[in-house]
């Protein structure tokens, strides 16, 4: 099989399985009980805490396990909304993932004023737009750093600059960031930070928020004390060691795996650019996650290439995972503003620590023909 599809999860790292595997056969403690088996757990759970706070530029006591990103997204919304009753608007970009977006859409229901910052074609935010949308009912501006579909960084610290300036705290999902760039929450400057264990070789159903210390916030979950009161719960302890195991990897080889990676998805988008005729490639030429590739295929349907390159045992998708199987077009190829017809003739590929040269290779050999053979059949010209 050749997987490129890395933006949605990534295969778990074998060191990652045998950590896990190792702690649920010999621990299975509570780690909120005071006897020797609860604290064997816990401090095991502070020292993945620990790494993985470190691996941002964070304090252990700033990080909260969620059970995913999507949960780290909400809660950071909700939490602070709802912490700053007296403001009733939010900010978020236009083309963030749905855990936010929906988070977003649903305070809209509720009565809140939400601002959807534009994107310009590259996918960067329009921070002129950005700055005229805050005002002092905002409660809180939520951008994220890098887009899952396209790859597009965003100007982080001029984004923090300009809600800081007026007071208002910034939220921004790192999930397809983290792992892939350098991600420092003193450098970013932000009050909030969403990661996720399952795009980083680590397991699914754990995730991570950075909440920077001083930031008022309601929890999300009530119950027990877990997490100093943020998250009532009790941990999905083997996911978190996991998770830890997986922040160990990365201080490893992080940096070593991203230049070999960086140099296949040039050899591959040069590949693409130069044997298939009149693809369009979506996202920003410089300031983008290189391992993510998103091409348009004017006069192709995105499932049809999708389904013949599963065929071939080739996976890669037609966007978000979580967007599959919408009729509509994507939000972010929208956004970027491409025409319906052609946001749906798209394909993401988006490479891992286990792409090989071989399997560049075997896509490079695969996707041209694939093209060619459904441009042949269909009435489409390489001139339209
Ligand atoms: N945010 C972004 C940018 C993502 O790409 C994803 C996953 O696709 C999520 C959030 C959701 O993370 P999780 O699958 O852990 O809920």
């Amino acid at each position: 099989m050749v997987y490129l599809d890395n933006n949605a999860t990534t295969p778990v790292d074998p060191a990652v399985a045998e950590a896990m595997s190792q702690f649920l056969k010999d621990h299975f403690g509570n780690p909120s009980s005071l006897y020797p088996i609860g604290r064997a757990v816990r401090d095991r759970v502070t020292e993945a805490r620990e790494r993985i706070a470190r691996y941002i530029g964070a304090q252990r006591s700033e990080i909260v396990f969620t059970g995913s990103g999507t949960e780290s997204d909400n809660a950071a919304i909700f939490g602070i909304v709802n912490a700053r009753p007296e403001k009733n608007a939010v900010v978020v970009s236009a083309i963030e993932h749905p855990a936010v977006l929906e988070a977003a859409r649903y305070l809209e229901k509720k009565g809140l004023d939400v601002f959807y910052v534009p994107v310009d074609a590259a996918g960067t935010v329009d921070l002129d737009f950005l700055r005229d949308s805050l005002t002092p009912r905002t409660a809180l501006v939520s951008i994220m750093h890098a887009n899952n579909e396209i790859g597009t960084i965003q100007p982080l610290e001029e984004i923090v600059k300009i809600a800081h300036d007026k007071d208002i705290p910034v939220h921004t999902d790192a999930v397809q960031t983290f792992g892939k760039m350098d991600v420092d929450v003193e450098k970013l400057g932000v009050d909030l930070l969403t990661i996720s264990a399952h795009k980083v070789y680590g397991p699914k159903g754990v995730g991570a928020l950075f909440v920077r210390k001083g930031t008022v916030i309601h929890p999300y979950l009530h119950g027990g004390h877990q997490e100093r009161g943020m998250r009532a719960g009790t941990e999905n302890t083997a996911g978190i060691i996991g998770f830890g195991e997986a922040v160990r990897l990365l201080e490893d080889r992080g940096r070593k795996d991203r230049s070999r990676l960086e140099k296949l998805a040039e050899t591959l988008k040069k590949g693409i650019e130069s044997g298939i005729p009149n693809v369009r490639f979506n996202g920003h030429p410089e300031r983008r996650i290189k391992s993510t590739l998103n091409f348009a295929f004017p006069g192709l349907e995105s499932e049809a290439i999708l389904l013949a390159l599963a065929t071939k045992d080739i996976c890669v998708s037609t966007g978000s995972a979580c967007s599959e199987d919408s009729e509509e077009a994507s939000h972010v190829l929208m956004a970027i503003g491409l025409k319906p017809e052609i946001a749906r003739s798209c394909i993401r590929i988006s490479l891992g620590r286990f792409t090989t040269e071989e399997d560049i290779a075997v896509m490079l050999r695969e996707l041209p023909e694939i093209v060619a053979k459904f441009r042949s059949i269909s009435s489409f010209s390489a001139d339209d």
